[in-house]
């Protein structure tokens, strides 16, 4: 076992750090997907001949250094040594600072079974793979074992200065995070209960689900016991963390954990904690208007060759404050190099990562792939994760419109034959998939085989277009025609197509106005819908030490396991509410009824409620609504009847800026009725406390719409989950959202306020199990609720 000033590097890591030069260039990208890297190797290997060895383990120590990695190939006959790269499009193509990366890994691992083996001389083979046409391309060259040596030394001497930092940083981080202390003057109610199942679930290694009430800090109570979790226990082997990743469903979560972070930072002397925001591309980037490529973006032009002193400045910038977006920027800038790439090469070196819950559960994810490659032991904190479903379900799921590939056609004709001929074949297979189609909607358990491999070819097609004529997309952007937009969507379906099966459904929608006709054949949209996200999400959840999933509403407990696919040892906790039922006076409104034959008469009844209780207890108060249609019916007639009354209303895609003005309505001292959407922006995650708010209406149920779509859900998760197939669609994620909503109102123990359930669905037993168990709901019949 290595010893603690031991620095272990993965020989690809190495390499990265210290042979990579020149551009930033993604033309080369989109590489291939992890499966289909792990499918070409398999069939590079499968055609090596008897005794040929995969993934060999080699290690080798150069000082303080322990280099570490698995060759892809080794044929002990011939002596040679195998580095197996997959691509896609032309090889060509390939920049030339890529090839010397791969080329400086063939020769590490070369030194290392020259080491290993007391070899004088070995080959040494790249093997290009090209996915698409299943050929190799392969280079080879002698290597000494005495010029591989040196090689090896001479790129472990590059790092040195560089591991010597981080052992001497990791050292220093771990003595300071073991006397961390609490940040506040004590722990809140609830907030210790939590921290502790926090701390255990990360020394034990397993996921934890912890359902705990707003107000309790849950974001300090969650990242104190991680850090205090990381400094390694020296009577346990491989104990301790490497990094620890927190993960927000949307930009104020982010906010609050590097918040938290700051505050837990300020306790350390000589705060040695390397704290990274990691903020998307679109809010990263300095040149919107350019392509990640040298030839395109200065950014980009030799970033490599100026990396190594922005890291540097990064790490250093550390030191004096988080490492959040515009401290990022700063040392980008004056570097010169895109804030966006350095954000993504200081996830190596940072000890707590706050972004999206992308960077880990994506099908791409950054922080998942690192871990995975450098071998990491960490904890993942997932914040709102009530929204995991969701947005895991998007992130599994792919749509393709017919009409962009029609348009795409259209600007294809003039610019590029090949392209149009490309489309035009893919446009036939895609009619002949809904020629027999007499329905808006039809969905299959099953892929049209056919289809997906007219896409893959015209994937290959599009890639090789693009790299022979990297102006064609500007081209045709000039028309309105987005190939880009197109070529990523294409390949999203067809690298989801490869992992289809009873998580996810296809489904054909014909677009509105064009019934469809053999000899007029209709657009549609293609989906594969991703239902039950837990296949996907498995794997990352194994990948880390510990997975903690936290919210104010996570029960019942057993739909998000399901869904989520959380293993079976999955720790529980449901932290009490500090609140009490004398805070927050809750009423059912069992006069209303808002299902959908009775909305029209219940518009009525809900002005009066409203304006009932604003004119009993004149304040601040929000009103949600399923959707935008029935919030539009009620706010008119709000309008109508009472035009005294302050109310101000969501829209459909609100602007940020509309979205302040909307909040700071909501001021202490102003009266008045916002009206919002639940589910939406303004039904959680914003925080407004005392006068800002004293109480919620909350019409219907929020039951998603009985619609195709959603009745094919509930006939899967019926088949998936017996029993279950209702609460899983409609029931569950509908309670949760009036859940959320309705937490807007009380958010401190001295806050008090009204909460009017108005459906009559709300007085069943069912339904009242789904309520948090403070609160006390009293029934309220024509009678206004005026606490
Ligand atoms: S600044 Fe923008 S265009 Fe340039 S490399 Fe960065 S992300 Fe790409």
């Amino acid at each position: 076992m290595p010893s603690a000033s031991v620095y272990t590097v993965a020989v690809r890591a190495l390499c990265e750090f210290t042979a990579k030069r020149g551009d930033l260039d993604l033309r080369f990208t989109p590489s291939p997907t992890g499966a289909e890297g792990v499918e070409g190797h398999g069939v590079v290997t499968a055609r090596r001949g008897v005794g040929y060895q995969t993934e060999v383990a080699l290690s080798g120590d150069w000082g303080p250094l322990r280099v570490r990695g698995r060759a892809d190939g080794w044929d002990p006959v011939a002596r040679r040594l195998e580095e197996i790269k997959t691509y896609r499009g032309d090889l060509a193509h390939v920049p030339d600072n890529h090839r010397q990366l791969h080329w400086a890994q063939a020769r590490v691992y070369g030194a290392l079974i020259c080491h290993q083996l007391g070899l004088q001389q070995v080959a040494l083979a790249l093997v290009y793979y090209n996915i698409d046409t299943r050929q190799e391309t392969v280079f080879t060259e002698t290597g000494e074992a005495a010029t591989l040596q040196a090689f090896f030394e001479e790129q472990c001497r590059h790092f040195a200065a560089w591991s010597a930092q981080e052992t001497a940083h990791r050292a220093a981080r771990d003595e300071a995070l073991r006397a961390l202390a609490f940040p506040m003057p004590a722990f809140r109610t609830g907030q210790r209960e939590l921290a502790e199942a926090v701390y255990r679930a990360a020394r034990a290694g397993r996921c934890l689900m912890a359902q705990a009430p707003t107000g309790i800090g849950k974001t300090v109570g969650t990242l104190f016991p991680l850090l205090r979790a990381m400094p390694p226990d020296a009577s346990r082997a491989g104990s301790g963390l490497d990094k620890v990743f927190y993960l927000a469903a949307k930009t104020p979560g982010r906010q609050l954990a590097l918040d938290a972070l700051q505050s837990l930072r300020a306790g350390l002397p000589k705060a040695p904690l390397r704290v990274l925001e990691l903020v998307a591309r679109d809010k990263a980037c300095e040149h919107p208007d350019k392509a990640c490529h040298g030839e395109s973006c200065p950014l980009a032009r030799g970033f490599y060759d100026r990396l190594s002193a922005a890291r540097q400045a990064a790490v250093d910038a550390a030191g004096a404050g988080l490492l959040a977006r515009e401290r990022v920027r700063a040392v980008a800038l004056q570097h010169q190099v895109c804030p966006y790439y350095l954000a993504q090469e200081l996830a190596r070196w940072a000890d707590a990562v706050v972004g999206d819950y992308n960077y880990w559960f994506d099908t791409s994810a950054l922080l998942f792939a690192l871990t995975q490659m450098d071998g990491w032991r960490v904890a993942v904190l997932v914040d709102e994760a009530h929204n995991l479903v969701e947005r895991a379900r998007s992130m599994y799921s792919a749509e393709l419109e017919q009409g962009a590939l029609r348009a795409l056609r259209r600007s294809a004709a003039p610019v590029s034959p090949p392209l149009k001929r490309a489309l035009d074949r893919l446009n036939r297979h895609w009619n002949a998939l809904q020629r027999e189609q007499r329905t808006p909607y039809a969905a299959s358990q099953a892929l049209p085989d056919a289809f997906v491999e007219a896409l893959n070819r015209t994937l290959a097609t599009l890639t090789d277009l693009q790299a022979d004529q990297p102006a064609l997309a500007g081209e045709l952007a000039l028309s309105g025609a987005d190939l880009q937009r197109f070529y990523f969507d294409a390949l999203h379906f067809a690298r989801l197509a490869e992992s289809f099966g009873p998580h996810s459904l296809f489904d054909i929608t014909l677009r509105p106005g064009r019934a469809p006709l053999p000899e007029r054949p209709a657009a549609s949209t293609l989906c594969i819908r991703n239902l039950v996200p837990a296949p996907h999400l498995q794997p990352r959840l194994a990948a880390a030490q510990a997975v903690v999933l936290f919210s104010a509403t996570l029960s019942p407990q057993a739909y998000h396991a399901d869904l989520l696919g959380l293993p079976a040892n999955t720790a529980w906790i449901d932290v009490p509410s500090p609140f009490t039922a004398r805070q927050l006076s809750v009423g059912v409104a069992r006069h209303i009824s808002t299902r959908w034959a009775d909305r029209s008469r219940s518009l009525a009844p809900i002005v009066d409620a409203i304006a009932g209780q604003f004119a009993a207890r004149p304040g601040l108060y929000l009103a949600f609504f399923s959707s935008y249609d029935y919030l539009d019916q009620v706010f008119a007639l709000l309008r109508e009847q009472h035009p005294d009354l302050p109310c101000w209303e969501q829209q459909r895609q609100m602007p940020e800026a509309a979205r302040e003005a909307f909040l700071a309505r909501f001021m202490p001292g102003a009266q008045g009725v916002g009206f919002a959407v639940l589910g939406g922006a303004f039904a959680e995650g914003i925080d407004l406390p005392g006068e800002r708010l004293i109480g919620a209406f909350i019409a219907t149920l929020g039951l998603p719409q009985v619609n195709p779509v959603n009745e094919q859900i509930r006939a899967r998760m019926e088949a998936v989950f017996v029993g279950r197939g209702y609460d899983y669609t409609y029931l569950y994620p509908g309670l949760q959202k009036v859940v959320q909503a309705a937490g807007r109102v009380i958010r401190s123990p001295v806050d008090e306020g009204v909460l009017v359930l108005m459906d009559d669905r709300f007085s069943r037993a069912e339904v009242r199990a789904l309520l948090p168990a403070w609160w006390e709901a009293r029934e309220t019949g024509s009678e206004q609720f005026r606490e």
